[in-house]
This record gives structure tokens, C-alpha cells and sequence, in this order.
């Protein structure tokens, strides 16, 4: 079976049964080479419907939670979107298919140039890396259309909601260490307007605004 049809099958067995409609969403989806982030040998596991490691103790999503996340993002193509916990750097392909411009944090430095080297070889000119503590945001390149933090948080962190711009969208699981559930936060002129989605289970985010340290 070749790549293309691995994708096709992520897609059609994975993302559509579980509820994933956008159809912009389902075709960045059959467009990104997860393989090549997700860097093990077995190509056609790289595809399996479950999270993989990537080294340094840290996973690369499920492929329906990424898709979950980036349809509750609802990305036009205009945004300016931040990405805490850039790990294998999939999910921030994923959004540069969809957006325009895709800021990601990385704390663990081999991760965050693993990252940035696939990217250049794959041509996305659009993603910036940096290597920090995310839960402090990207002050310099705020206000953000869009935030999603792909690691699981005890709180939502105050400095990301302050670099969410008017009517932005932040999305995050929240919750204990081992189960959270996934948040989508409207930044409105009234005020924030949270919905509850699904349960997941994320690695922690470690940082002054997030978990203190390895657990
Ligand atoms: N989005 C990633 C992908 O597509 O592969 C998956 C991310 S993985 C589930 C979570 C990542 O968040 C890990 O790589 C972890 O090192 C990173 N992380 C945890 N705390 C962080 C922080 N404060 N700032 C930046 N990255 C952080």
C-alpha cells in the first residue's frame, strides 16, 4: 500500500467515523507526511490510531486529536496561530496547511530542531520555531488569531489569554496530570465563552505557567 493510501486511510477509518467534517481539516490531513515527523522505521505504524513516541520521553498526537483540535480552531487561511509543544512537529505542519502564518514553542531543544530541520526540508516557510518555555507565549509576535497548547495543563496559562487576540480562539486540555479534558476558549468582547469537549490524555506542560516539573 503506498503513503497516499495510508493517509486515505487515516482519514476514512480515524477522522470521518469519529465526527471530523471540515473538509479543509480531512484534506490537510491527507496532504502532511506524518511519517517523516513521526521518524520511526515502520512507516505504515506511523499512521496507526493511537499517539507514538518521539524520543526525550514525548509523543507525536493521535491523529484524531490533532484533527480535533485543528477543526475546533476553525482556521480560515488568514490566522496568525501560536502552538505550544511543537514535539515532532506534525500538528504545526497541519496548521500551516490552513493558516497563515504558525508560531511553535518548544522546551526540549532537540525536539524544537528536529522540527525546524524537517520543515525547512519540506519547504514550510511559514512556521516559526523557538525553543522556551511556552506557558510564558511569544510576547513579540502577540496578539495571536489562534493558541493551542498540545501538552496538558493544570490551568489555562494567564500569559497565553492576555496574547489571545479579540474574538481569537484558544484551545487546551486542561485537568489532572492524567486525564484532562479539551478545552476551546472564545476570547469575546463580553468576556470568555468556555465549551467543554473530549476527554484526552496529554503529556504534562511544564513551565512557570504550567506544571513545575517532570512528574
Ligand atoms: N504537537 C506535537 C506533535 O504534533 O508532535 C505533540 C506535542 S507532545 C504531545 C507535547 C510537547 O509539549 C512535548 O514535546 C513537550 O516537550 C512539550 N512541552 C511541554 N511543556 C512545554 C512548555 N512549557 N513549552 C513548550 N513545550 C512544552
Amino acid at each position: 500500500m503506498d503513503i497516499a493510501n495510508l493517509r486515505e486511510q487515516m482519514v476514512e477509518t480515524q477522522l470521518i467515523p469519529r465526527g471530523i467534517r471540515n473538509k479543509r481539516v480531512l484534506d490537510a490531513m491527507r496532504r502532511v507526511p506524518r511519517h517523516i515527523f513521526a521518524g520511526g522505521s515502520n512507516l505504515r505504524s506511523s499512521y496507526d490510531d493511537m499517539a507514538l513516541p518521539i524520543g526525550e520521553g514525548q509523543t507525536i498526537s493521535q491523529p484524531y486529536m490533532v484533527a480535533i483540535m485543528t477543526e475546533l480552531l476553525e482556521l480560515k487561511g488568514t490566522e496568525r496561530v501560536l502552538e505550544i509543544g511543537t514535539g515532532s512537529g506534525y500538528q504545526g505542519a497541519v496548521l500551516a496547511e490552513l493558516a497563515k502564518e504558525v508560531y511553535t514553542i518548544e522546551r526540549i531543544v532537540v525536539l524544537a530542531d528536529r522540527a525546524a530541520a524537517e520543515y525547512r526540508s519540506l519547504s514550510y516557510d511559514n512556521i516559526h520555531v523557538r525553543t522556551g518555555d511556552g506557558t510564558l507565549g511569544w510576547p513579540e509576535a502577540a496578539p495571536f488569531d489562534r493558541i493551542i497548547i498540545t501538552a496538558a495543563a493544570p490551568e489555562i496559562p494567564g500569559p497565553l489569554l492576555d496574547q489571545l487576540g479579540m474574538d481569537g480562539i484558544l484551545v487546551i486540555p486542561v485537568g489532572s496530570r492524567f486525564s484532562q479534558t479539551l478545552l476551546r476558549i472564545r476570547k469575546t468582547e463580553k468576556g470568555l465563552i468556555e465549551e467543554h469537549h473530549t476527554p484526552c490524555v496529554f503529556v504534562p506542560l511544564i513551565g512557570e505557567h504550567g506544571w513545575k516539573k517532570d512528574l
